[in-house]
């Protein structure tokens, strides 16, 4: 498993932190629960460099590893395939913290979708980030302008273990489309899309991702002409009726220069969340929730889409049980 992980060690130097995936796993499990000792190592799985989670998970990497000579902790950040890898790289072990989709944290838990059956016990939450939308960006010149018309095309639903193939499947039953039959769905990781989609390679793809971010920035920034294929009210509702973890969302469009829509895009969304093993130690995922949740302002800067958090919406669209360091932390503020 570890060898999926990519370090990627520039976007690391440039925020602060070196990853050392050796020792991470088992210093994070074997750590004296005291402030003094030696120095226990957290990886925090992320996603594609091109999308939110990563920049994301180096900042929180950045809070912690700025003080790590007090906390004794050191976060290091991994680019993987996104939430459904994260959820079972923390399952393994692999990884003690991961950015994981709201929704596929409820079907984790309650062994739903991929785990159809396998309930992930050990599953825990410490706190929601930003809202996700369900995106599709497609080529003008392939003539898709609903989801109806991806049917015939070449579609990228994205690699397994990311969120978006997930999400694209879901919102092909609610259309009627058969993915297997009606038209070409590709697999191809997120950091990739943009390119392949500017080279006539795919006609569409699909990524569920907190906005603005830089893969769809690279996607419509090229001389092939780009639009965001809309969600109809009618699918949007249904998949919102369907499952306490789908909400309405609209993609904003002014971060996108040169797509060709003019207005907000309607679709529907999840939150990005991070979550953890009930195996982390109880003072690990306490220092970390506390130190995110005492610097929320400089958090926030860090990247554009964590403008929106508050403490309060931070505690919403969780699904599995909260780590017991993270509950500590909300009682001891009366969040809870
Ligand atoms: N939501 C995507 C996933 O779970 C990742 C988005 C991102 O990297 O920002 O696979």
């Amino acid at each position: 498993m570890k060898r999926l992980l990519i370090p990627l060690l520039s976007l690391l130097l440039l925020i602060g932190c070196q990853s050392d995936k050796g020792s991470a796993p088992e210093g994070a499990k074997e750590a004296p629960a005291r402030p003094s000792g030696a120095m226990r190592f957290v990886t925090i799985g992320t996603g594609g460099v091109t999308g939110v989670y990563y920049p994301v998970g180096g900042a929180i990497g950045k809070l912690i590893n700025d003080k790590r000579d007090q906390y004794n902790l050191r976060i290091s950040v991994e680019s993987t395939g996104g939430s459904v890898f994260n959820i079972n790289a923390l399952m393994n072990g692999d990884i003690e913290l991961g950015v994981v989709q709201s929704d596929l944290q409820h079907q984790a838990f309650q062994g739903q979708g991929e785990w159809e059956g396998r309930p992930q016990a050990k599953l825990r939450s410490l706190f929601a980030l930003h809202p996700e939308a369900v995106t599709i960006l497609a080529a003008v010149d392939s003539n898709i302008e609903s989801v109806a018309d991806l049917a015939g095309k070449v579609v990228n639903i994205g690699a397994p273990g990311t969120g978006q193939r997930v999400n694209a499947l879901d919102l092909f039953a609610a259309a009627g489309i058969d993915p297997t039959r009606d038209l070409r769905a590709e697999g191809i990781r997120p950091a990739e899309s943009a390119g392949m989609l500017q080279d006539g390679r795919i006609d569409a793809f699909f990524y569920t991702v907190g906005h603005p971010n830089g893969s769809v920035k690279e996607a419509v920034a090229g001389t092939r002409k780009v639009r965001f294929v809309p969600v109809a009210a009618e699918l949007i509702d249904k998949l919102v009726s369907q499952q306490p973890y789908y909400a309405p969302a609209l993609i904003p469009v002014a971060p996108y220069p040169g797509v060709a829509n003019s207005e907000p895009v309607p679709t529907f969304g999840v939150k990005a969340t991070i979550c953890t093993s009930a195996d982390v130690p109880e003072d690990v995922v306490y220092t970390i929730t506390r130190e995110v949740f005492e610097n929320l302002e400089s958090l926030r800067v860090l990247h554009p889409a964590l403008e929106v958090l508050t403490a309060q919406n931070m505690l919403e669209g969780l699904a599995a049980p909260l780590h017991p360091g993270a509950e500590r932390y909300f009682r001891e503020k009366g969040l809870l």
